[in-house]
């Protein structure tokens, strides 16, 4: 941010700005702090100027916000879902993709933006700024905008208009035309780290914020959703699978797969990879040292459990849970899958 600022003081601030980072973590607040500098009256992001209190609640009507949405909308803009949008972001200035999809669909639907949000967009650019001052476009996650609009996409960032700023937010750099990548200036965001969860989560118990740290970082954006919504986390679920595997049951695994089969196959993945990260984290990175009540989830415990598979059954575990993410991202049957996992699991916390 610093960077950002001072080249916008030094005038030599580029029309077209691409940030990029991870999901959940700092490029749509590094933009939208961007935005307050450029709309703000005294050019400063001075917080308290008509202008930026009006950015503070995404209502200024020279910034314009762009992102993925799902289909069924009436106008089939970016324009169904803008309320949702400032809920969400309002509410989770990391948002991240995930939380947001789940917002606005508990379908098993594709976030994306199509051809008709980008014309619309070119309308929206050809009438002047409404405030006569800067203009600014933030295009959150460019990397799920259509092959066809890309073009599009290029032609309004090579044709500069006045006072207007486009603003690219990116979890995908590498997803982006070159074209488009080449003709933006690049800003890195670095990964977060347990500072921002312990920063962000401070007026929680310390246990809280460490486990949060520990299954979402550095998305802080999924952190915050869990934190608002422990269900969506579906802790308890993985508890509840992994306890099943442990103790092998046939039946009780059975009933465990039909359990999570029933999830859409996008929340089975997350669920899966998520617990992953947890369990990575927990089997490799200090879990004796952690306090004993962040690694607990009530019905397992990643600090006994890992002091009790040690080393021969952890990379058994992360790999049997590797290979069925594989087995979903291939659309290999869920049940079939989760089954077979079920008692790769089992075998390797009985360590053979
Ligand atoms: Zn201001």
């Amino acid at each position: 941010m610093d960077q950002l600022i001072a080249a916008h003081n030094s005038k030599k601030l580029h029309h077209a700005n691409l940030i990029y980072g991870g999901a959940g973590e700092d490029p749509l607040p590094v933009a939208l702090s961007l935005a307050a500098m450029l709309l703000c009256e005294t050019e400063t992001a001075c917080g308290t100027c008509r202008n930026c209190k009006r950015v503070e609640k995404l209502e200024h009507p020279d910034l314009n916000f762009t992102f993925p949405f799902v289909s069924g909308g009436n106008s089939g803009t970016s324009d169904d879902f803008l309320q949702d949008f400032r809920r969400a972001v309002l509410k989770n200035p990391f948002l991240d993709p995930d939380s947001w999809q789940r917002q606005i669909t508990s379908k098993n639907q594709q976030l994306q933006i199509p051809v008709k949000e980008i014309q619309n967009l070119q309308q929206k650019l050809s009438l002047t700024a409404a405030e006569g001052g800067n203009r600014v476009l933030i295009i959150w996650m460019p990397e799920q905008i259509k092959t066809t609009a890309s073009n599009k996409l290029l032609k309004l960032i090579e044709e500069p208009l006045p006072n207007t700023f486009i603003v690219l937010v990116s979890h995908g750099k590498n997803k982006l035309l070159p074209t488009i990548v080449s003709r933006c200036a690049p800003w890195s965001c670095r990964p977060l780290d347990n500072n921002s969860f312990t920063e962000h989560f401070q007026s929680s118990p310390e246990q809280t914020s460490k486990l949060l740290s520990m299954v979402f970082a550095p998305n802080l954006g999924a952190a915050i959703t869990a934190y608002d919504d422990p269900e969506s986390t579906q802790i308890d679920r993985f508890a509840e699978w992994m306890r099943t595997c442990y103790k092998g049951i046939p039946t009780e695994i059975t009933a465990a797969v039909n359990d999570l089969s029933t999830l859409p196959k996008e929340s089975v993945k997350t669920l899966i990879l998520r617990s992953l990260h947890f369990l990575e984290r927990g089997f490799y990175h200090n879990v004796q040292d952690t306090p004993n009540s962040a690694t607990d989830l009530g019905a397992i415990n990643v600090q006994k459990l890992s002091g009790a598979v040690v080393p021969k059954g952890t990379f058994g575990i992360t790999s049997s849970l590797g290979a069925c993410l594989n087995d979903l991202e291939r659309n290999v049957h869920v049940k079939t899958t989760l089954t077979h996992t079920s008692y790769a699991l089992h075998r390797a916390f009985r360590g053979n």
